[in-house]
């Protein structure tokens, strides 16, 4: 089969010359960190003040990582790296406002980020005759805007629905003869499910493709997906601070995702050593941004868990690939595509005087949508103190604070103090009962 690529020089670069890019980009990168103080601060002391102290690609071995917690110390403004007059837009990982990670973008940032995408989508088959049908949140979250405006780079005829309003999703899909939509693998088994419901087949759609990422799914999703809607499915990675989506994408060997290295440094790490592991072995994937102005990351711990393929792929693209994202290292979990921490649904319950100390999250499937049920422990003699008027007042007031924070809308229930599970050494706070859908 004869491989089209979007940018074919790049793709196809060899891997010296790509290196070569790397560490001219690598240098490039570390020079306009020096500008963030954070940074200032830790390459100084090991002795880096310029760009050019950087002799190899080795050498990032000597910088420290930088985590989740280092942007969010800087919240909001430490880690721009230029005057604002250059910055034309923000994004910040989902979560609450309080542990958001910001990242700033120049206008050469916005190009570069729609560049890849585009060539992301390209890879995986997309052509500007296609209809492009955006299922994905518009705003802070990356998936929305990253892709539309590669999307419309390409050529496509871009819908940008975003998240929600199914019925209309459907009837947009079947109207305007989508034939790619870019979604969430459970919102996209929602919309199956709605479909037979409106009794429309797959077969009156002209869908062709999905481009699925956000959360992590199986084979066995992405084959069921790819069966019911008779479509080929793509898998997508990407996370807010590393632009957000077309960091790895499938192309159409659909094996394994292309990391595109002439904008990302990627290494994999043992998480408890933060030593290097050899590719083929699963590890943290840590990403050093290469192109990025405004926002310039250094050994960014995504704590996503994957491994490097060794093998070449037949697309003839020489940028790495990995494989799905196996689990994190942290206790972050994902719900319908949005990251949720327990320690943020911890902040909003412990608030409440009336709450004891004890509280578990269930995350279950209701039909192809996740959902979570928080079970909260009252304090003792709460029960007899409260009467059922006030205890269903407060159940409301839990629900709204708990959804404003997390974007998620849970469901509370109450337990007596002491009748959930307790545990001597860390407590199992998150009980996911999805896994026949995961990994
Ligand atoms: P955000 O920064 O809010 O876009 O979230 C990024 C996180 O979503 C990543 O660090 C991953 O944990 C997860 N994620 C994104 N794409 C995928 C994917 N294709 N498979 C599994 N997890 C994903
Ligand atoms: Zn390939």
């Amino acid at each position: 089969m004869k491989v089209a690529y979007y940018d074919k020089k790049m793709e196809t670069l060899d891997r010296d010359k790509l290196e070569k890019l790397q560490l001219k980009r690598l240098r490039a990168t570390v020079d306009k960190a020096l500008e963030i103080e954070f940074y200032h601060k830790r390459l100084s002391k090991i002795g880096i003040l310029s760009g050019n102290d950087i002799c190899s690609l080795s050498d990032i071995k000597m910088i420290p990582y930088t985590t989740k917690e280092d942007l969010q110390s800087g919240y909001p403004e430490s880690f721009l790296a230029v005057p604002g007059d250059k910055v034309v837009r923000l994004h910040t990982s989902s979560g609450t406002m309080g542990t958001s990670t910001v990242i700033y973008h120049t206008a050469g940032d916005i190009d570069s980020w729609s560049a890849l995408t585009a060539r992301s989508m390209f890879a995986a088959g997309a052509r500007n005759i296609d209809v492009f049908q955006n299922i994905n949140a518009y705003g802070l979250f990356t998936g929305g805007l990253g892709m539309h405006y590669g999307a419309e780079l390409l050529g496509m005829t871009v819908i940008p629905s975003g998240a929600g309003h199914s019925i209309k999703q459907i009837h947009l899909m079947r109207d305007f003869k989508t034939t790619i939509v870019h979604a969430t693998p459970g919102y996209l088994l929602h919309l199956y499910g709605l479909m037979q419901d409106l009794m429309i087949s797959p077969a009156e759609l002209s869908l062709r493709k999905a481009f699925l990422g956000a959360e992590p799914y199986c084979e066995n999703t992405r084959d069921k997906i790819e069966k019911l809607l008779q479509i080929e499915a793509y898998n997508s990675y990407g996370l807010t601070e590393m632009n957000g989506p077309g960091v790895a994408f499938e192309c159409m060997e659909r094996n394994g995702m292309h990391v595109w290295e002439d904008a990302y440094f990627m290494e994999t790490i043992d998480p408890d050593t933060l030593k290097s592991v050899e590719d083929g072995q699963e590890g943290e994937l840590v990403f050093t941004t290469l192109t990025r102005e405004a926002t310039p990351l250094l050994r960014y711990r995504t704590r996503d868990l994957a491994s490097i393929y060794t093998d070449s792929c037949e697309c003839g693209r020489t940028h790495r690939r990995i494989s799905r994202i196996k689990g994190r290292t942290d206790d972050m979990f994902i719900i319908n595509g949005i990251n949720v921490y327990p320690s943020q649904i911890e902040a909003v319950i412990m608030k409440h005087s009336e709450v004891g100390t004890n509280y578990r999250v269930y995350i279950e499937k209701k039909g192809a949508l996740d959902k979570v049920i928080i079970r909260i422990e009252l304090f003792k003699g709460a029960v007899e103190k409260y009467t059922q008027d006030e205890l269903d007042r407060l159940k409301q007031r839990l629900t709204k604070e708990l959804t404003d924070a997390i974007i998620v809308n849970p469901t509370i229930e109450f337990w007596e103090a002491g009748s959930l599970p307790s545990y001597g050494s860390k407590a199992l706070r998150v009980i996911d009962d999805r896994n026949e859908l995961l990994w």
